[in-house]
């Protein structure tokens, strides 16, 4: 069982590597690129815990609201209804700014 990975562990730069990288392979969907845009914009103000395998964030809009996304989806209602929410794009943010932090770069 690993440790929860918290907000302070990822740095700004690797969300934002993980969020270029993303916006790239998603370049002709601009909904997607929305969500992705928006996600990194809340990951900043809102706060936010994962764990390895689930995130716990706070609503944007609504004080004391937390959503829980996992790879099946997320319980906020456009997530409930089965359409994308930027909760996932967060989620899916994470993975990769997780994916990027744990591999070696090259010293410069
Ligand atoms: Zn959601």
């Amino acid at each position: 069982m690993s440790s929860p990975i918290l907000a302070q562990s990822i740095s700004p730069q690797t969300v934002g590597n993980a969020l270029r990288l993303m916006r790239h392979e998603c370049r002709f969907k601009s909904r997607e690129v929305t969500a992705l845009n928006r996600a990194a914009l809340n990951l900043e103000a809102c706060t936010w815990q994962y764990d390895g395998e689930a995130l716990v964030i706070e609503s944007a809009s609504t004080m004391h609201q937390r959503y829980h996304v996992q790879h099946t989806g997320c319980d906020c209602k456009a997530g409930s209804a089965g359409r994308p929410c930027w909760h996932l794009a967060a989620f899916t943010l994470i993975r990769h700014a997780i994916e990027l932090a744990l591999t070696p770069t090259k010293p410069p």
